[in-house]
């Protein structure tokens, strides 16, 4: 390289600039069967391991979460216990999660409804939609609830693990007005589902709502809507500068 090269539109580094870092090096994790949940990269953060919850709290109260832990290795809904989140709070990221509705619920789907909040305010759907629509397609699994349905469902049978990989742009605020909303990219079951969907807002049950300024970081919550939905492993990995100090080369 010449020092004459030309510069990258954008950014401080010439074009094929010895002296820009590399990345980081990650070992990448192994990908989940309905038997066993896979290993997650090696940089991530683990949010639940399907054997314990000292990572979350009770929304309301802020009380440790006592959504029953079962020996077999995931966590199921307590129904009436109420909505769990992490103590972890992050803004860009991106989440892996493992739900799984109950086999013996098949025939009653309305029984399989939860859902993943990012930021503890804006929910994906999830929902037993196996070969069963649910009432109103907004409220499909996969969606973000509400608002955009997701581009296909890819819903496996009840009984079978299912996986989220969700890549989230955090809304951003300056001086209390939105400046940039939230962007979600979603695969359901290695489905792209959103592909960087714009969201409208916070999501609800007949909410039609603008954004309302809130901190660069939030947690990750579970909903409790009287359901006994099962969930294994929950990890995240930062998408920001934070993300960590480099190693190897
Ligand atoms: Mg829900």
């Amino acid at each position: 390289m010449t020092s004459d090269a030309p510069y990258i539109a954008g950014q401080p580094w010439r074009i094929h600039d010895p002296r820009r870092p590399h990345p980081r090096v990650v070992e990448p994790g192994t990908p989940s069967t309905h038997e066993e949940p896979g290993a997650p990269p090696e940089d991530a953060v683990v949010l639940l391991d399907g054997r314990d919850l000292s990572g979350w709290v009770h929304v309301e109260t802020g009380a440790p979460a006592r959504w029953r832990v079962d020996p077999r290795g995931f966590v199921e809904i307590a129904p009436g216990t109420g909505d769990i989140q992490t103590v972890a709070e992050r803004g860009d990221c991106q989440v892996h999660v493992e739900w799984c509705a109950r086999p013996e619920t098949e025939g009653e789907r309305t029984r399989s409804n939860s859902g993943v909040f990012m930021m503890g305010r804006y929910e994906i759907q999830i929902l037993d939609c196996y070969h069963w629509p649910s009432s109103n397609a907004d409220q499909t699994t996969a969606g973000i609830y509400g608002q955009h349905l997701p581009l296909v469902n890819a819903c496996r049978r009840p009984g079978a693990w299912q996986t989220y990989d969700i890549i989230w742009t955090a809304p951003r605020f300056e001086d209390g007005r939105l400046v940039s909303p939230a962007h979600l990219t979603l695969l359901f079951n290695g489905v792209v589902v959103h592909n960087h969907q714009q969201v409208n807002g916070p999501t609800g049950h007949m909410l039609v709502a603008p954004y309302e300024s809130h901190p660069p970081a939030g947690p990750l919550r579970l909903q409790d809507h009287g359901h006994p939905v099962r969930f294994r492993t929950i990890w995240y990995r930062p998408l920001d500068a934070e993300s960590g100090p480099p190693h190897g080369m």
